[in-house]
């Protein structure tokens, strides 16, 4: 590397493994790049020029999106986002849904007289003790 022309490399072959190994933990682009010490844009940008790299990427976020899903417990978001449909998942998020329902049908929402109420009809929610909309 020469001094005092060009900028200095940072995203070294040391760097970019570590990069790797963050992806494949699960870790988002943003926050892998923080952690090595990079802006967000440089390894998008690495990867448009280096297809090796690319590759390795595309790697590492098939392994990364695998540990987050393998890390995210049963449940309703894991219905949403993930789409398990395992018996968990699935009552959590029938479960989830009749509870909006239900306050959609038994309460009147007008947006309108909402805003001015106390008590934003939009915060109420059944309780996660009774599964109740409080009164
Ligand atoms: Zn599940």
């Amino acid at each position: 590397m020469t001094r005092g022309r060009g900028r200095t490399a940072q995203f070294t072959p040391e760097v970019r493994q570590q990069f790797l190994d963050e992806v494949a933990a699960g870790a988002t682009i943003k926050n892998a790049s923080t952690v090595v010490g990079v802006h967000y844009n440089v390894p998008p940008r690495r990867a448009q020029t280096d297809k090796a790299f690319a590759a390795a990427l595309d790697v590492a976020k098939v392994r990364g999106r695998q540990a987050r899903r393998d890390g995210t417990p049963h449940g309703e978001s894991r219905y949403n986002h993930l789409g398990c449909r395992c018996g968990v998942c699935r009552t959590a998020a029938t479960a989830g849904r009749v509870g909006r329902r239900t306050i959609r049908d038994g309460q009147v929402l007008d947006l309108d007289t909402a805003r001015e109420s106390p008590t934003s009809f939009l915060l109420l929610g059944p309780s996660p003790q009774t599964g109740r909309i409080a009164a």
